[in-house]
C-alpha cells in the first residue's frame, strides 16, 4: 500500500463547542508527515471549512442559506489551510491546496488535469490537502447539513489518484450493525466485502453535532472504492496515531475490501 488518501470529518477537527481542535490538527500533521517520510504518498481530504469559518466569524450557529454557507466556507477554507500549513511546517512538510468540483470526473480534460496535478504534487513530496470548491459547487454543502461531508469526495479522490487505500476518520470506531450512540449492544463489523441493501439499511440515525449524520455516505463511498478495486478503512480519528496502527496491518475499525 503505497498511495493513501486520508479523510477527516468536521467532527475530528472541531470540538462540539465549535472551537478548533488544535491537538488533532497538530497530530495529523505529525502522523501524515511521518508516513510520507516512510515512503508513502499521502493525500489529505479535509472538511471543516464551514466549521472553522463559523469560529472565525464568531457565529454561534451554522448559516442556513447556501450563499451564506459559501461565504463562511470561503473564510474558513483559507483559515483552515493556514492552520494546516503552520502545523505541517513544524515538520518541514510542504502542503498544497486542491479544490475540486465533483463533476471533474465527467470531463476527460479536467480529469486529466486533476490527475496530473496530484501526481506532480506527490512527485514533489508535497501533501495535497483537498476540499470541494464550495464557491462553485453546492453538492456537498447541500448535503452537509444532512449527510455527506466530503465522504463521496474522498472516494472520488481515491479513484482519480488510483490510491491503494482510503482511510476515513470519523467520531466512531467503525461501522456497526446499529447506531452505537443509541444502542449499547451494537456490534462492530471488522470486515465488509460487499455493500448490500441489508447493510445500507443499518446505516441510519443521527450523526454528530458538527458532522453530518449517518453512515450512508460512508457506505456509498466504500462501494465506490470497492468498484475501483481499492480498499477503505473506517476508523476513529480521536487519536490520529491510529493511522500508524492501520498501516502496520493491525485489525482496526471496519475494513472494506473485495474478497
Ligand atoms: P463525520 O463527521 O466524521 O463524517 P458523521 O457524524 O457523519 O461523521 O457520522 C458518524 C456517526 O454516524 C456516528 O457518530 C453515529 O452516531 C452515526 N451512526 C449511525 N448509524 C451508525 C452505524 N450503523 N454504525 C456507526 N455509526 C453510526
Amino acid at each position: 500500500l503505497k498511495r493513501i488518501v486520508i479523510k477527516v470529518g468536521t467532527s475530528t477537527l472541531m470540538y462540539p463547542t465549535g472551537a478548533i481542535n488544535l491537538q488533532r490538527i497538530e497530530k495529523l500533521a505529525f502522523v501524515l508527515t511521518d508516513l510520507k517520510n516512510q515512503g508513502k504518498e499521502v493525500i489529505l481530504v479535509s472538511s471543516g471549512a464551514i466549521g472553522v469559518g463559523c469560529h472565525r466569524l464568531k457565529l454561534t450557529e451554522r448559516p442556513t442559506t447556501i450563499p451564506q454557507q459559501q461565504a463562511v466556507a470561503a473564510v474558513g477554507q483559507s483559515e483552515l489551510m493556514s492552520l494546516y500549513s503552520n502545523f505541517f511546517n513544524n515538520y518541514s512538510q510542504v502542503v498544497g491546496q486542491v479544490l475540486l468540483t465533483r463533476d471533474v470526473i465527467e470531463f476527460p480534460e479536467s480529469r486529466t488535469n486533476v490527475t496530473n496535478t496530484f501526481n506532480q504534487l506527490l512527485a514533489m513530496d508535497i501533501i495535497p490537502i483537498v476540499n470541494e470548491n464550495d464557491t462553485v459547487a453546492v453538492d456537498e454543502l447541500e448535503h452537509q447539513t444532512k449527510f455527506g461531508d466530503n465522504d463521496s469526495l474522498s472516494a472520488l479522490v481515491t479513484e482519480l489518484t488510483q490510491a491503494d487505500l482510503l482511510i476515513m476518520l470519523s467520531d466512531i470506531d467503525g461501522f456497526y450493525d446499529k447506531n452505537p450512540t443509541v444502542h449499547q449492544d451494537a456490534c462492530l463489523f471488522s470486515e465488509i466485502n460487499e455493500i448490500t441493501a441489508d447493510l445500507l439499511s443499518l446505516a441510519g440515525g443521527n450523526g454528530s453535532k458538527f458532522g453530518t449524520g449517518g453512515m450512508i455516505t460512508k457506505l456509498n463511498a466504500a462501494e465506490h472504492v470497492l468498484n475501483q478495486d481499492s480498499q477503505m478503512i473506517l476508523a476513529n480519528g480521536a487519536e490520529p496515531t491510529i493511522i500508524f496502527e492501520i498501516m502496520h496491518g493491525e485489525n482496526i475499525g471496519t475494513h472494506f475490501l473485495k474478497k
